[in-house]
């Protein structure tokens, strides 16, 4: 099979080489992105450890629809996988729709231009109607549904860990363990050090656009909202141990919650330590995690790219992070008439990850289920034309994936529940 890839950041670089390690599925690669230099030093590394998949590399500017369309064109690939930024993903998917070509992506639409008065407007309504008010939501990318349906190719979204990992843990829950799920916690806990005063484990831009955002889950069919931060549990992580988390809003939700309907209740932790916290409020507050630009020295330019510039780049962290993440879900609900309660998790070692690919946890995490998404869609397994998410498909095979390549998975089938 053909696949074209679009970015090659952190999380990229993963994904493509664990498609390079799953021969009988990738044959033939064309790596593309803005910096083609990037793609041509993978193009290398992996032709040095000697894979036996034919990789070819591109320029492309995935901002313009057209000039995906060109690479596609050209290259005539079965499916792309979008692992450059969120805001690439509605020209990419218009691409993938005039190419009739299958389309994945492990991040949920967001805009770069936050001000931008269109849709600022449709913005605005939607935080009115729906009660969050994240810059991300699902209505761009399903309003691709009948589109994609027609044209009979597969659009697969957010097949990263979390959003991908945790709904694909939510469909084998509820296939093998619950006739009923009352509840989801999904825990995201990174106890990995770098060394640095502060860094971002993956894109500086997205990352601090989302957890500087409020906070909020879904209870009893509607959003409730927080101030950024507000609620604070401390748990104890296997293998990790006692970290604070902080309950953020999280595009895994609003799947969930649809396609999940008699949930009551979904929340999202994520954990930080006191100094990244600290150095988050002091950039906030000096204007620094701005998305509107400034005019500096006659130039435009937006506080939180020119904070991006300064930080490391994450696809650089691997070789000084050391400790273990651990991102899993806690479900409770009911089986033959008797409430339960499972916990699924994955423990994943940041050196084990920067020794098998160079890379730390958070870009292996990422990249290891984008190469399963992908696989699936491209097998057949997980092909079905229209928009979907990764808790729409049956789980087992990615499931099975997971301990494969490099991800297992452990049923905890008596956790201790937060708060
Ligand atoms: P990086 O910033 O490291 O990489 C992004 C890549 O996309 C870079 O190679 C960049 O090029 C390229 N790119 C950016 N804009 C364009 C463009 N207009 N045209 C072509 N290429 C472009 O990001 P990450 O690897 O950390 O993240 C990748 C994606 O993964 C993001 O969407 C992120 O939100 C998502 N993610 C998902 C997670 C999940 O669990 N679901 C977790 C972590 C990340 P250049 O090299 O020139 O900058």
């Amino acid at each position: 099979m053909r696949l074209l890839v679009i970015g090659c950041g952190g999380v990229a670089q993963v994904a493509i080489q664990k498609c390079a390690q799953n021969k009988e599925v990738f044959t033939h690669m064309c790596l593309a992105s803005r910096t083609v230099s990037k793609c041509d030093a993978l193009k290398e590394k992996i032709e040095k450890a000697g894979y036996p998949v034919e990789i070819t590399t591109a320029t492309v500017n995935a901002d313009d629809a057209q000039d995906v369309v060109r690479v596609i064109r050209e290259y005539k690939p079965d499916a792309v996988l979008n692992v450059a930024l969120p805001y690439q993903d509605l020209a990419i998917m218009d691409a993938c729709l005039e190419c009739k070509v299958d389309y994945i992506d492990t991040a949920n639409y967001e805009p770069e231009d936050t001000d931008e008065p269109v849709w600022r407007a449709a913005y605005e309504k939607r935080c009115k109607e729906k009660g969050f008010t994240a810059y991300f939501d699902y209505s761009y990318q399903w309003a691709y549904m009948d589109k994609f349906k027609e044209a009979g190719i597969t659009g697969l979204l957010g097949t990263g860990f979390d959003p991908g990992v945790t709904s694909v843990f939510t469909a084998y829950a509820k296939k093998h363990y619950f006739d009923r799920i009352d509840t989801i916690d999904i825990l995201d806990c990174n106890g990995g050090d770098h060394g640095y005063a502060f860094a971002t484990n993956f894109n500086p831009e997205i990352n601090l656009r989302e957890v500087s955002a409020n906070g909020s889950y879904w209870e009893d069919g509607h959003w409730v909202e927080t101030k950024p931060m507000e609620i604070k549990r401390e748990y104890d992580f296997p293998e990790v141990g006692k970290k604070d988390m902080y309950l953020l809003h999280h595009e895994e939700i609003e799947a969930l919650g649809r396609n999940f309907p008699e949930v009551k209740r979904i929340r999202f932790f994520m954990t930080f330590g006191q100094s990244y916290l600290d150095h988050m409020r002091c950039l906030e507050d000096v204007g620094m995690l701005s998305t509107t630009p400034i005019k500096f020295e006659g130039k435009d330019i937006v506080p939180i790219q020119f904070l991006k510039a300064l930080l490391p780049d994450p696809a650089s962290l691997g070789p000084r992070t050391v400790g273990k993440t651990n991102i899993g879900c806690i479900f409770r609900g009911v089986k033959d008439g008797k409430e339960k309660v499972i916990y699924i998790y994955n423990v994943c070692d940041h050196q084990e990850c920067y020794k098998e690919l160079g890379s730390q946890a958070i870009s292996y995490t990422t990249g290891v289920p984008a190469m399963i998404g992908t696989a699936l869609v491209l097998k057949g397994d997980w092909k079905r034309p229209g928009v979907y998410t990764t808790d729409e498909f049956d789980p087992d095979p990615y499931m099975d994936m997971l301990n494969e390549y490099g991800l297992p998975w452990v049923v905890d089938e008596n956790p201790v529940e937060v708060e």
